[in-house]
This record gives structure tokens, C-alpha cells and sequence, in this order.
């Protein structure tokens, strides 16, 4: 078969169809007598803060997610665990911070690690409560067949097992890596995933998500459409290339934009509106060595691999009709973190056995009067060291190494540039008063600094600290960390950057 004519639909149309013949009878209604409600959750790759409409990008257009937020809830202050992709997945999956778990970094396919089935996922929770549960994209929290989306509480899946620069195609490092395969269900349908198929990845993904709403119509369904793009090499389908000023970046958001909008066509269609909760976010901020193919992080400062704003702080919209007020918008802080134990919570779901860390949001989102955020804190751990700490208006910095491409010379055309080191110190930063972290003002506010280190040193004997060579106490172990000899073996070393030293990071 050519590329040209894999439709990454067949073989996953027929499971479908099993699927669909032994549907489950649907939950009993949640609190308030009313069922619970849809979810979809679309998450986008190394998407920056700036990169929407309603955040501020200029040089295309994205009506559909700002319809998201115009009809519903804007978080301006959300965040991940940390600016890579795994560590950022495995919060969002399991309501926790990602040392908590042991996943770091972005796992290579070489690697055995992957996320523990003792933990619960998202998909886990909501199936238990009588969801149908479908995944479309990234999972990039193991590839090997036990590890996938359908051994984590998803019925179905379809995607690339990690991320889409893991291939021969790689513009640095093209030997480092495997043929990368498209998966349905736990099996490859595809071993060699090309330019042309990647070129068909947004549509498809965007499709599946179309295809598994009008099929659970009639139950409630929870849908995570985790789009490979924006991360790069930068794909978009014919119909879209060269439609925007902001060259494959711009063209490649309009093309999930779509989708987006087919997604609340459907919705409308189908008279789900009212029911279906629509969420828009991102795993990390923009990979700026990529320059122009590489998102932007607006105001904020730095992006992908750092533990500044631009990195870590993601644009966040939520829209549920006569549920979230429509046009509001909400500057308390979140996270990622939050949203396992929210949608357990709007769902009528049983939380995880497990301690978790996120807490339940739904007061924020729904526009509950007076809502504030739970967190007294949230932190940030990037290579298995904390690095940032938030807490109301104030952001700490602890001394570590980052990065930067200020001054150096950007990437073109899917070959990034050399970032340069970024020695960081201990830094205070009111993010009210300034927002791109631009003026340390430690030295004037000694007790913010006391508190906000004491706060990260109890976390830091609860996660652990690689740089401190601290253990966490309640740290728990990722598949295969423990006594699987390819996890103790040498890591891909592929790409550059961040996300190349994090792969030698995934398991403590
Ligand atoms: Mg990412």
C-alpha cells in the first residue's frame, strides 16, 4: 500500500465496530440528577502561550478555539508539570506531578519505561464511572504494547506512540532513531510512518475524535485528542499549506483549528452542546531553537526545556454551555495536575486509591463566586530537579541551568538553532508587576524567598531532588524502571536541547 492511500481508518474501522457492539449500559445520573457530562480534551504539542487568537497570535486565525473561550472560561494562569513532553503527559494523565510517578523527560523508543499500571489515569476514572473512552495522538508515555493508551483505560486509540521528530527523518540525529509506526489499539497498522502520512496525522486524529462522538451519542464519552502538531517536523495536509502569513507554524494551527470546529459542529449536530464539556491546552510552551517553525510564547519569557513562564505556563480555554459562563475569564492559578481530580468531581467519579497532587478545579471553571485556586503552591521539576516554585503573584526561581536562543542564531525551515546556556540563580519574581520575569527583586523580599524554599524543601523530601541527590519519600516507580535491563541500558541520544538530555532522565 502506498502512503498515499493508508487511511489510518481501516483496520481501526473494523475495531470500532467490535468495539461498538458491546456497548456498556450508561452510569446513573451524577449529582444533581442530571448524566454526567462529555468530555473532550484536546491537547496540543509544544504549543506556546501566544499561539491562539485569543492569546494574541497575529498571522492566522483560530475562530474555532476562540470560540472555545468566548463561549466559555479562560484560565490565564495555567501550567504543567514541566516543559517537556512525557513529564507533562504523565501529570495530566494521572492528577499527578510527574516525579510522583517517575516519569521524566520524553521517553525514546528505545526505552522500556513507561507509565505504572498501578497508577490511575484520566481514562481509568472515567470508564469506571461508565464512560466510553477514545484517544487519538500522542501518548508518549510508553511504547511498548502493555504500555499503550488501551492498557491505561482508553477502549480505543489511534496515533503515534511518542513523538513525531522519533523517526530516520530526524534533521540532527536521523540514525538515533527507528522507523517511526502509526498504532491502533496496542498493534502497528503502519511500520514507517512517512512525510506523506504525517502530512494526514492532524485531519486523521481530528476525524477519529468526529467519528467517536457520533458513535457514543447516546452515553457519555470522554475523548483525548492529543495532536502530534504543533511539535515539529511541521505537517500540514495540501488544503492548507501556504493559507497563512506565519509560513507551516501558522498553516498547521489553522488545520487544528479545523478540526476543532468540526468537532463543535458535531456537537451542535448531534444536540450534545449542553452536555460536553470542551477543554483546550497544551503540554509545553514553543520550541524556540526552531525559530520560525517554532510557536511563541507571547508576553512571557523562554519556552520549551525551561522552567520560565514561556515554558510552563499554557493557554488554557474550557466551554460547556449553561455549565461555564460564557466569556469569562479566570486568573487564579492551575494546572494540568487539576484536571484528573475536576473532571472525577463534574463526573460523579471515584478519585484515584493513590495520593495525588492536583485538586479540583470545577469552582474555578464553572464560575463559582469567590472561587480561589487550592494550590498555596505549585512546582516545577525539569530533569529530576526542582526548579520553580508559584505561589499567588510570586514565581521563585532555584539556582539551576537553563537555556536561551537570545542571541544566538535562530533555526529556518525545520533545522533549529544552538541554544546558549542560561545560568540561572535564585530569583523572585511578582508576576503581577512582571509578567516576562524580567527584574530579580529576591534580594528585597527575604521572607517571600523563606517561604516559598521551605515550601519546596517539604517537596523535595516528598518527590525528590536529582541536583540535592534527594529521594523522595513518596515517589513511586514507572513501568519497567525496576530490574528491566533496557531501562538501566543507554537511552536513544537523539535531537538536541532538552529534550535530548531528558531522555537520560526518565527513571531516577
Ligand atoms: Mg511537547
Amino acid at each position: 500500500m502506498t502512503s498515499a492511500t493508508r487511511p489510518y481508518g481501516r483496520a481501526a474501522a473494523f475495531l470500532l465496530l467490535l468495539a461498538g457492539s458491546c456497548c456498556l449500559p450508561g452510569p446513573a445520573p451524577a449529582r444533581g440528577g442530571e448524566p454526567p457530562p462529555n468530555i473532550v480534551l484536546i491537547f496540543c504539542d509544544d504549543l506556546g502561550y501566544g499561539d491562539l487568537g485569543f492569546s494574541g497570535a497575529t498571522g492566522y486565525a483560530t475562530p474555532n478555539i476562540d470560540r472555545i473561550a468566548r463561549e466559555g472560561v479562560r484560565l490565564t494562569d495555567f501550567y504543567v508539570s514541566s516543559a517537556v513532553c512525557s513529564a507533562s503527559r504523565a501529570a495530566l494523565m494521572t492528577g499527578c506531578y510527574h516525579e510522583r510517578v517517575s516519569i521524566r523527560g520524553a521517553l525514546g523508543p528505545k526505552m522500556k519505561v513507561g507509565l505504572s499500571h498501578a497508577e490511575t489515569t484520566l481514562a481509568e476514572v472515567l470508564k469506571a464511572r461508565g464512560y466510553a473512552t477514545g484517544m487519538a495522538g500522542k501518548w508518549h508515555l510508553g511504547c511498548l504494547p502493555s504500555q499503550l493508551p488501551t492498557h491505561h483505560g482508553f477502549d480505543e486509540y489511534l496515533g503515534l506512540p511518542y513523538s513525531n521528530d522519533m523517526w530516520p527523518h530526524h534533521p540532527e540525529a536521523p540514525k538515533d532513531f527507528p522507523n517511526l509506526p502509526m498504532i491502533e489499539g496496542d498493534r502497528v497498522i503502519d511500520a514507517d510512518v512517512t512525510a506523506l502520512d504525517q502530512k494526514s496525522l492532524t485531519g486523521a486524529y481530528s476525524r477519529r475524535a468526529v467519528e467517536f462522538i457520533r458513535k457514543h451519542a447516546d452515553r457519555p464519552f470522554f475523548f483525548y485528542l492529543a495532536h502530534s502538531m504543533p511539535h515539529v517536523p511541521l505537517f500540514r495536509s495540501d488544503a492548507f499549506a501556504g493559507r497563512t502569513r506565519r509560513g507551516a507554524f501558522g498553516d498547521v494551527i489553522e488545520e487544528i483549528d479545523a478540526g476543532v470546529g468540526d468537532i463543535l459542529r458535531t456537537l451542535e449536530e448531534l444536540k450534545l452542546d449542553g452536555r460536553t464539556l470542551v477543554i483546550f491546552t497544551a503540554d509545553n510552551g514553543p520550541w524556540l531553537s526552531y525559530g520560525d517553525h517554532a510557536g511563541s510564547a507571547g508576553p512571557l519569557r523562554e519556552g520549551k526545556g525551561t522552567s520560565f513562564e514561556g515554558g510552563i505556563r499554557e493557554p488554557f480555554a474550557a466551554r460547556w454551555p449553561g455549565h461555564i459562563p460564557a466569556g469569562s475569564t479566570c486568573r487564579e492559578v492551575a494546572a494540568t495536575i487539576d484536571l484528573l481530580p475536576t473532571l472525577a468531581a463534574i463526573a460523579g467519579a471515584s478519585p484515584p486509591p493513590l495520593p495525588i497532587d492536583g485538586k479540583d478545579i470545577s469552582p474555578l471553571l464553572l464560575g463559582s463566586p469567590g472561587a480561589r485556586s487550592p494550590h498555596e503552591a505549585l512546582f516545577i521539576w525539569y530533569g529530576g530537579s526542582l526548579q520553580a516554585i508559584r505561589s499567588g503573584d510570586w514565581k521563585l526561581l532555584l539556582p539551576h541551568q537553563s537555556q536561551t536562543m537570545n542571541g544566538q542564531a535562530p533555526g529556518r525551515g525545520g533545522i533549529p538553532g544552538k541554544y546558549r546556556k542560561l545560568p540561572v540563580g535564585l530569583e523572585l519574581y511578582n508576576l503581577k508587576d512582571d509578567l516576562g520575569e524580567t527584574t530579580n527583586i529576591a534580594a528585597s523580599h527575604p521572607d517571600v524567598v523563606a517561604r516559598l524554599r521551605a515550601l519546596g524543601d517539604a517537596m523535595q523530601h516528598e518527590l525528590g531532588d536529582a541536583s540535592l541527590k534527594i529521594k523522595g519519600r513518596a515517589v513511586r516507580p514507572a513501568d519497567g524502571q525496576d530490574g528491566t535491563p533496557a531501562a538501566q541500558g543507554a537511552p536513544p541520544t537523539a535531537g538536541r536541547g532538552p529534550e535530548t538530555r531528558a531522555h537520560a532522565a526518565a527513571a531516577p
